[in-house]
């Protein structure tokens, strides 16, 4: 794809000094009480610049909790005027737009399920047309560049030049620890097309669990992230959206202490290749994970097997000849002989220790 020539220099107006950039806030707008008391909180933390809440929230059925309303925006409104926080929110429809205008709100995001449909985000560049406020551009549910560049340039077209994009994760088939796969090379690849959009992650979304919170926000920032959106809610077990991955403001505020910005290094072409290597190695382990559990799987069946015909588990002969076929394969392949040892001494000591457990099966 080349590069869009009508996005440029924007990273003018982030917040002075606020790099990056710490957007924070619950998934949703609940009470009066919530909207404030977490606000009130993350107020005190000097990184916290910008507050999010969900006003309206597309959910997957019906029956669940669909956002308070313009009675939210109020309640953030309030909050701005006691604590001086910027506010963001999300916007779906012209309507939304109208209503967040309406009671100041100083941002708008554009959700996942938004982007992936470009008649509803022309409907939004439509409505911003005349209007001076930042957009947020999350990325599509699915892992598409196209469609995620397509709607920065629509709502760019509208004549918004105040545009960041969020990376919140991309679904993935595959099993994975993260409930959205960040898929970095693809805000990279933005970055690489697009390198005045500042990029922002959204950590919270990516994880989808408190646990991995840390580290992909640290690699976040390793990458260069201009910025971090964290969902913080006063009481997180109880939150109606979101519950697994909502923190406490006092657990945000421990988790910003642990985070470190380094100096930017490298290219974006060297982050790039960088990126690629890295995403190759993490296949191959990961295949070399399945392999191994593989192989454990048939040292059990063959343990089993050993056992009901009452023979012993160590076969000595076998085993002095597997190391050295496996030796030959691996040093013709250019492995080091020692790291070789090691590798088939462990994976064999581990097989006799599975058998040993099976052969000990019902014998109690
Ligand atoms: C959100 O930020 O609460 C949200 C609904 O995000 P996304 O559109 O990324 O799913
Ligand atoms: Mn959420």
């Amino acid at each position: 794809m080349s590069p869009s020539p009508q996005i440029h220099d924007l990273t003018s107006w982030l917040p002075q000094g606020a790099e990056p950039l710490i957007i924070a806030g619950p998934c949703s707008a609940e009470t009066r009480e919530q909207v404030l008391q977490t606000g009130r909180q993350l107020a005190r933390l000097s990184q916290v610049k910008v507050y999010r809440a969900g006003i309206w929230k597309p959910r997957t059925r019906p029956d669940g909790f669909e956002g308070v309303g313009e009675e939210g925006l109020k309640w953030m409104r309030e909050l701005k005027a006691e604590t001086g926080l910027q506010l963001t929110t999300e916007v779906a429809n012209p309507h939304h737009i109208e209503l967040a205008l309406k009671h100041k709100i100083d941002m708008f995001w554009i959700g996942a399920r938004t982007v992936v449909n470009p008649f509803s985000v022309q409907e939004l560049a439509e409505a911003l047309k005349g209007v001076d406020v930042p957009v947020l551009v999350k990325n599509p549910l699915t892992p598409d560049l196209k469609l995620w560049m397509g709607a920065l340039e629509r709502i760019h077209k509208a004549g918004i030049n105040k545009l960041a994009a969020i990376h919140r994760g991309f679904h993935y088939f595959k099993q994975s620890p993260y409930r959205n796969a960040p898929m970095w090379e693809i805000p990279i690849e933005l970055r690489r097309l697009l390198p005045s959009l500042p990029v922002i992650t959204d950590i919270s979304h990516i994880t989808g669990r408190r646990d991995l919170l840390q580290s992909v926000a640290q690699k976040a920032l390793d990458l260069e992230t201009n910025g971090l959106m964290i969902e913080s809610h006063i009481d997180p077990e109880h939150a109606l959206t979101d519950a697994d991955q909502q923190i406490s403001p006092s657990d945000l505020e421990k988790l910003l202490a642990t985070l470190i910005v380094r100096e930017r290094t490298g290219s974006i072409d060297f982050q790039h290749k960088l990126e690629e290597l890295r995403t190759e190695i993490d296949k191959l382990d990961g295949e070399l994970m399945q392999l191994l559990a593989r192989r454990m799987e048939v040292v059990g069946e063959i343990g089993a097997y050993k056992k009901e015909n009452n023979i012993t588990i160590l076969q000595l002969k076998r085993w002095k000849h597997m190391i050295e076929d496996r030796l030959a394969i691996g040093m013709s392949m250019g492995l080091d002989r020692e790291f070789l040892l090691l590798l088939l001494e462990l994976v064999h000591e581990t097989s006799i220790q599975l058998q040993t457990r099976i052969f000990n099966q019902d014998r109690d």
